[in-house]
């Protein structure tokens, strides 16, 4: 079928809209007829050539919206089916699915996803003459339609409203799940968030449903830490201006229970260790993704205090059990998601979208269809 799709030409150059070429679902895929999707850091991180999906390509993978059409061998969903889209696909059968960890499936890794075609390898965007366009992780939702593999599709709550719940397709889910899913903070503990974007904003949202008692945000922008602090933190360190370690040992007694690192910055991962040295038993999250090859190090002897350095991919979600229970927690006035959102774009007015997502104008932006 013929469709609109953002496409990216050349890294560092304005997205285009296009009439493509989408695909119809192959067996276990779905199409889907977007009616939301989320702009996140890791879109502008493929136009500036820091992830290893290459143009010309579709961006876009916080999607949500209308099934419209299945393959023969799909079973969970069918055709008007309201849907987030995660990008978290998997298999369902390798030993890390069978173990409850599908964020990490060994069929549909999460790196495969970044190649830019869907699991099964091969792509369903094309241009007129031919020429093949990729997919940014496995979903390219900057676009009226999207094909995704049929475990990406996951159904929620008819009343539940997709310009916002978009936003758990990807980063929110991460932050969330981060928290309620691999940390598991406790209530009455103390927390820091490095990076306020918008997992890490996800982050503080959560540790406060956790019934933390001390949040602190970091980050090197005021208006971000102005975003953090209407969503919870209760204290704000600019780490261009203070160090972030020595600011919260002071603010919180030495260190922290839980730091997590929500940026992809080593030197900030680090720092996150260094927050949960001081606690017995703290634990450091490591959620963002740094470049290939970048490393950082850790004086070994603090493991005497039973320290806990953990990766923590996509919120460590099962995407069909804890997407729906997010969304009950965001309807139940719990997780306030909206009000992450502070604006909403049309397709055409998507590089407005990026630009002042880059700029940190606004908390999260998300397209409308
Ligand atoms: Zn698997
Ligand atoms: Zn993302």
């Amino acid at each position: 079928m013929k469709m609109k799709a953002a496409v990216l030409e050349a890294l560092n150059t304005p997205l285009k809209i296009e009439e493509i070429e989408l695909d119809d679902p192959k067996d276990s895929e779905v199409l889907v007829k977007l009616v939301a999707t989320g702009v996140c850091h890791s879109d502008i991180h493929c136009i500036k050539g820091d992830l290893a999906t290459a143009p010309p390509v579709v961006l876009g993978h916080e999607g949500a919206g209308i099934i419209e059409k299945v393959g023969s061998k799909v079973t969970t969903v069918q055709p008007g089916d309201r849907v987030i889209l995660t990008v978290a696909p998997y298999c369902g059968k390798c030993p890390a699915c069978m173990m409850g960890v599908p964020t990490s499936c060994e069929n549909y890794p999460q790196t495969a996803m970044l190649m830019g075609s869907m699991p099964d390898g091969s792509k369903r965007l094309k241009r007129k003459n031919g020429e093949e366009l990729s997919h940014f992780m496995a979903q390219a939702s900057f676009a009226d339609y999207a094909v995704v593999d049929e475990s990406a599709a996951v159904k929620v709550r008819e009343d539940a409203p997709l310009d916002v719940v978009c936003l758990l397709g990807c980063g929110a889910s991460t932050g969330i799940g981060a928290v309620i899913n691999k940390a598991r903070v406790k209530a009455g503990s103390s927390v820091a968030v490095y990076g306020c974007g918008g997992v890490g904003l996800a982050v503080i949202m959560a540790a406060k449903l956790a019934g933390a008692r001390q949040i602190i945000a970091v980050d090197m922008l005021d208006k971000k830490l102005k975003f953090a602090g209407e969503l919870g933190a209760t204290d704000l360190v600019n780490a261009s201006k203070d160090d972030p370690v020595m600011k919260i040992a002071e603010l919180a007694a030495g260190g922290v229970d839980y730091a997590f690192e929500a940026i992809g910055n080593t030197t900030a991962m680090n720092q996150a260790v260094h927050s949960v040295y001081s606690r017995p038993g703290g634990m450091a999250i490591i959620l963002g993704l740094a470049p290939i090859g970048a490393t950082f190090s850790i004086e070994a002897w603090r493991f005497l205090r039973e320290i806990t350095v953990t990766g923590c991919t996509a919120g460590s979600i099962r995407p069909q059990i804890d997407i729906p229970h997010y969304v009950d927690l965001f309807m139940q006035g719990k997780l306030p998601l909206d009000k992450m959102i502070s604006a909403r774009y049309t397709l055409r007015q998507i590089n407005k979208a990026i630009s002042d997502t880059l700029e940190g104008k606004i908390m999260r932006g998300v397209i409308t269809f």
